[in-house]
């Protein structure tokens, strides 16, 4: 009796066996027979405040009874005003306009076109490259693929990607090559770059690579001396997992566009923004009807998705929501601290309530046979990690105890001799 479905980031052939689960609390994942696991990477890094938060059920309950669903072309609902009015609020300074849409690669498809829409209606068309960062990751469709890191994951697409321009990632001590690399293409390429888009301090589907806020000042400093849009990817840094709310705002930055996405609604249901400046939308504010911006989901800023939203952000101001974060972040330093002496570990590294090591093995890389072997390792003991090749990082939801973490921890420590790595 096999299941019809297919699933994502799965090779079938090699886990054929889905684990069912029947409900969710907190920090923790109940399966159909009651076995509990602990969710150490927020189920894909959406989950901020923990699993089924009664704050943001009632929201979903009272939105559901009064309006579903509603065309948002040439309409509007208080649950999207409400949102976008504290979204602007809650990003750094000048995020003015909010787009709404449903996925992270949306959000950032969305950041892409509003870039070379405003520089094509601006008749500066010829501004229409983009430069990204190696190792980037900023989603699965076609255009997001196109700006993130060429590899498995994309080889039989690469003839529908288009061209970028990519920096190095600002390895420790190598930041200047980074920075030196950046101005290169702006000088290599005058007028011809539309924008720049950034992973802000964390890199994570590339394998939850950490650089300095200092080089992410730099980057936004060049993009605005030779006026290149600067685009924040927030999708995963975003609402708190770096230690502030947006990670921008450790390098004292505003972007120019600013995706978000994985954890706006606190994980509960899929939503997304594109905040941007003004002017982007101004760009395309006209009596022209081709000027207007042809972008939509169907879903775009469903009601309900909007409701939990605003309860998110309710959440943010009414409960310790920051303590939470930096409780978290210091125990995650604590863990870390404890694991320095482990000789099966290295790279040990840290950014706000997210912790990631690598595993010493000669076999590294996504692809790596160790992956599967930590996964199951770590299932067995009741824990939810999914380490990307061979690198282990620990991303928990805010509400996570003491006691859980400890466990996660347990089963990291354990996971060289057990596996005899
Ligand atoms: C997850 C992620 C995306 C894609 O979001 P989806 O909702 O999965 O489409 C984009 N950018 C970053 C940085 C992400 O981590």
């Amino acid at each position: 009796m096999s299941s019809p479905i297919w699933h994502p980031f799965t090779q079938h052939a090699l886990q054929p066996h889905m684990t069912p689960i029947a409900r969710a609390e907190g920090a923790h994942l109940f399966t159909d027979e009651g076995r509990r696991i602990i969710d150490a990477i927020s189920s894909w890094w959406v989950v901020t405040h923990g699993h089924c938060h009664p704050h943001l059920i009632e929201a979903a309950h009272q939105q559901a009874g009064k309006l579903d669903q509603v065309i948002f072309a040439g309409h509007t609902h208080e649950p999207a005003e409400k949102l976008a009015a504290a979204l602007v609020e809650m990003t750094p300074q000048g995020l003015d306009k909010v787009f709404f849409s449903d996925s992270g690669s949306t959000a950032v498809e969305v950041a892409l076109k509003m870039a070379l829409g405003y520089w094509h209606h601006l008749g500066e068309g010829k501004r229409n490259r983009i430069i990204v960062m190696e190792h980037s990751y900023h989603g699965d469709t076609v255009g997001t693929m196109s700006v993130g890191e060429r590899g498995t994951f994309n080889k039989p697409y690469a003839s529908l990607l288009f061209d970028v321009d990519t920096i190095p990632f600002p390895k420790p001590g190598h930041e200047h090559d980074t920075v030196a690399a950046l101005e290169r293409i702006l000088i290599d390429h005058p007028n011809q770059i539309a924008a720049l888009i950034v992973e802000p301090l964390v890199l994570g589907a590339g394998g939850m690579l950490m650089y300095s806020a200092e080089v992410l000042r730099d980057l936004k400093q060049l993009c605005e001396r030779d006026d290149v849009v600067f685009i924040a990817d927030e999708v995963m840094t975003g609402w708190g997992r770096t230690g502030t709310l947006f990670a921008c705002e450790q390098a004292g930055i505003a972007p120019d566009i600013l995706c978000t996405s994985k954890g706006l609604t606190g994980g509960f249901l899929p939503l997304a923004a594109t905040l941007c400046q003004t002017r982007f939308y101004d760009a395309h504010f006209s009596e022209d009807r081709s000027k207007m911006f042809f972008h939509s989901s169907s879903y775009t800023a469903n009601p309900i998705a909007c409701a939990v939203g605003f309860a998110n952000t309710e959440l943010w101001r009414a409960e310790p929501v920051q303590e939470r974060v930096d409780t978290l972040a210091a125990h995650q330093a604590a863990h870390l601290q404890n694991l320095k002496g482990h000789s099966g570990f290295e790279n040990l590294r840290q950014c706000g309530t997210i912790s990631a090591l690598d595993v010493k093995v000669s076999d590294q890389g996504y692809l790596s046979n160790i992956a599967p072997k930590l996964y199951q390792h770590f299932q067995g003991l009741g824990v939810l990690l999914r380490p990307l090749g061979n690198t282990i990082y620990v991303l928990p939801p805010y509400c996570i105890s003491a006691d859980d973490l400890n466990a996660v921890y347990d089963a990291i420590a354990d996971a060289p001799n057990v596996l005899k790595l």
